[in-house]
C-alpha cells in the first residue's frame, strides 16, 4: 500500500457536429449519415484548387448559441485560421480551424463533484472548424489498401476544450453528460457519439498532493478515439492507474497521444512529443474576420430554451421535486416536457405524476423498447390514468398493468379498464363471497391464523387478489377478512 496521496487531472476536448441543413463552407447536404460513400461532396469539400468557401451563417450561430449556453464570452471578432499538415482524409492539405480569435471564449458548466457538491467546470474556449473525410483500412489477402469517403468531409465541428479542472473519470463521464444534454437541449448538437457526431479526447495526468499545492503538474497523456462516455471512464481510469504505477517504482512517463482499444482494455502509443505537428496556422486568406454585433448575440440569446440546471431547480421549487428526481426528469427535454404537460392536463401533484413516469412508465418503456418521442401513451392519457386511481377505479397494480397496454395500443385508460373488466372491486358484498371461498380453500392456513400466526392474514389477502385478478380494493379485503376470521 501507498502512502503517497495523488490527485488525478483532466482536461477534455470535445467535437461536437452541428446541426445544420449544409456543409460549413459549401452548399453540400449535411444529412451525410449513412449515406453512400462520396455521395455528398463538391470541388469545395473536395479540396479542388480554386473554389472559394463561404461561411454557413446557422453554423457561427450555432456556435454562439452554445457559447452563450456555457456562458462564454462571444467575441467581437474571429478569424478562421489554416491548420496545415498532410493526410488523405484532409484534401486541401489543411483544415480551416480557429486559432487565436475563436468564437467562444472561457464559460463554464456545472456538475456534481465526486463529493456530492456542484462543481464548477471551467470551458477554455469553444471553436468552430471544419471535419476530415474518413479513410477505411483494407486488408485483402496481405494486399493493404485504403479507401476515403468525404461526405464527412468539411462538415461543421465545435470543438469546446475545458481547463483541467475534472479529477476523476466519473467527473469526466459527468461532464460530457452534461455538455451532451446542453447541446441537445439547444439543439446544436445531435450529440448521438454512435454516429460520430460527438467525439471526445481526454488529457490526463496524476499529480501528488504536494505538487498540487505547488502548482505543479505531472506528465500529460493525451487520449483519443473514445467512441462512448464509458469508453472515457474505462480509459482513463486505466491511465490513472498506469501512471500511479510508472511513478511509485520510480519510471518515467513520455508525453504521448495515445489511442483506446476498447476490446482489450488498454491504451497504446499513437505517436510521440517529439512526432508532435507543426501546424503552422495563420489566418485563412480566403474567409474575411466575422464580425458578431452584440444585437446578433442577443437575437441568439432570445433563442435558447430554458436550459438543464433552471429547469432542474424550477421543478424542484414547483412541483416540490427532490434533486435525483428533478436531475431525472431533466435529463431528456422531451422528458421533462411530457412531465409538464402531464402534471397540467392532471391538475394533480407532480411529485406522483414524477413517480408515475420515473417508476411504471419507464420500465415499460424499457420492455417494450420505446423512446418518449414515439410513446404512443400521450400526456392527457397518463393524467386520466392518474385520475382514475385517485378515484379508486383501479388500484396501483392495476395501473401498471394498464400502463403497458397502453404503451402498446395507444388506448385511453379507461376504455382498457372497461374492456378488459379491470375495475377495482369494493363492493363488500361481491367481496365477502370471494373471503368466504378462500377460507374455506385454505382450512391449514387459516387455522393456523386463529391460533395467533397473524402473518398469515398477507397470504389469504393474496389468495382473494388472485380470485379477482389483482382487482379487488386491498383495504376493503383486508378488512373483511379479519372480520370473517374472527367469527
Ligand atoms: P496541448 O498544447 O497539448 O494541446 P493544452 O494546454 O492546449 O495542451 O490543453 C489541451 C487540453 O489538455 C485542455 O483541455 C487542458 O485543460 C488539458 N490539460 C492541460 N494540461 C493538463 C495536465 N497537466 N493534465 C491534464 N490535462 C491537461
Ligand atoms: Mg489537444
Ligand atoms: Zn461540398
Amino acid at each position: 500500500m501507498t502512502m503517497t496521496q495523488y490527485q488525478v487531472v483532466i482536461g477534455m476536448e470535445v467535437h461536437a457536429q452541428l446541426q445544420t441543413a449544409s456543409k460549413m463552407f459549401c452548399a453540400c447536404d449535411a444529412a451525410v449519415f449513412g449515406a453512400p460513400p462520396n455521395s455528398h461532396v463538391c470541388p469545395v469539400c473536395l479540396g479542388m484548387p480554386g473554389v472559394l468557401p463561404v461561411i454557413n451563417r446557422r453554423a457561427v450561430e450555432q456556435t454562439i448559441r452554445t457559447g452563450l449556453a456555457l456562458a462564454a464570452e462571444i467575441a467581437e471578432t474571429a478569424v478562421f485560421a489554416r491548420k496545415n499538415y498532410n493526410y488523405p482524409d484532409l484534401p486541401k492539405g489543411y483544415q480551416i480551424s480557429q486559432y487565436e480569435l475563436p468564437l467562444c471564449l472561457g464559460g463554464s458548466l456545472t456538475i456534481t463533484g465526486d463529493d456530492g457538491r456542484p462543481k464548477v467546470i471551467r470551458v477554455r474556449r469553444a471553436h468552430l472548424e471544419e471535419d476530415t473525410g474518413k479513410s477505411k483500412h483494407m486488408n485483402q489477402n496481405g494486399v493493404t489498401y485504403s479507401l476515403l469517403d468525404y461526405n464527412r468531409s468539411g462538415m461543421p465541428l465545435l470543438e469546446i476544450v475545458t481547463e483541467a479542472d475534472l479529477n476523476s473519470a466519473q467527473e469526466a463521464y459527468d461532464y460530457l453528460t452534461k455538455l451532451r444534454t446542453i447541446l441537445r437541449y439547444i439543439g446544436a448538437s445531435s450529440g448521438d457519439m454512435e454516429k460520430g457526431a460527438m467525439r471526445c479526447e481526454a488529457n490526463v495526468s496524476v499529480r501528488t498532493l504536494l505538487q498540487a499545492a505547488q502548482g505543479e503538474y505531472g506528465v500529460k497523456v493525451e487520449i483519443k478515439n473514445l467512441n462512448s462516455f464509458s469508453a472515457v471512464r474505462g480509459a482513463v481510469e486505466y491511465e490513472v492507474k498506469r501512471h500511479i504505477e510508472t511513478i511509485e517504482r520510480g519510471g518515467t512517463l513520455q508525453q504521448v497521444t495515445l489511442g483506446w482499444n476498447e476490446a482489450e482494455g488498454r491504451t497504446f502509443v499513437q505517436r510521440s512529443k517529439e512526432s508532435a505537428h507543426d501546424y503552422r496556422y495563420f489566418p485563412e486568406p480566403d474567409l474575411p474576420p466575422l464580425r458578431i454585433t452584440r444585437e446578433l448575440v442577443e437575437q441568439l440569446r432570445a433563442t435558447l430554451p430554458e436550459l438543464p440546471d433552471a429547469k432542474q431547480a424550477r421543478f424542484m421549487a414547483q412541483y416540490g421535486l427532490n434533486l435525483n428526481d428533478a436531475a431525472t426528469l431533466v435529463a431528456t427535454q422531451a422528458v421533462a416536457a411530457y412531465f409538464e404537460a402531464t402534471v397540467a392536463a392532471y391538475g394533480g401533484a407532480g411529485r406522483e405524476v414524477c413517480n408515475w413516469i420515473t417508476g411504471p412508465l419507464f420500465s415499460a418503456m424499457s420492455s417494450a423498447n420505446q423512446d418518449i418521442r414515439s410513446l404512443k401513451v400521450t400526456p392527457d392519457n397518463l393524467a386520466a390514468l392518474l385520475t382514475l386511481l385517485d378515484r379508486g377505479i383501479i388500484n396501483r397494480n392495476i395501473g401498471q398493468r394498464v400502463i403497458a397496454t397502453m404503451l402498446e395500443t395507444g388506448q385511453a385508460a379507461a376504455d382498457i379498464v372497461e374492456t378488459e373488466g379491470l375495475a377495482q372491486v369494493s363492493d363488500s358484498d361481491a367481496l365477502h363471497a370471494i373471503v368466504r371461498e378462500v377460507i374455506v380453500a385454505n382450512p391449514t392456513e387459516a387455522t393456523k391464523y386463529r391460533a395467533g400466526n397473524l402473518n398469515l392474514l398477507n397470504f389469504l389477502i393474496g389468495q382473494v387478489m388472485r380470485a379477482t385478478r389483482g382487482k379487488a380494493n386491498q383495504t376493503v379485503v383486508r378488512q373483511l377478512l379479519e372480520q370473517a376470521l374472527a367469527e
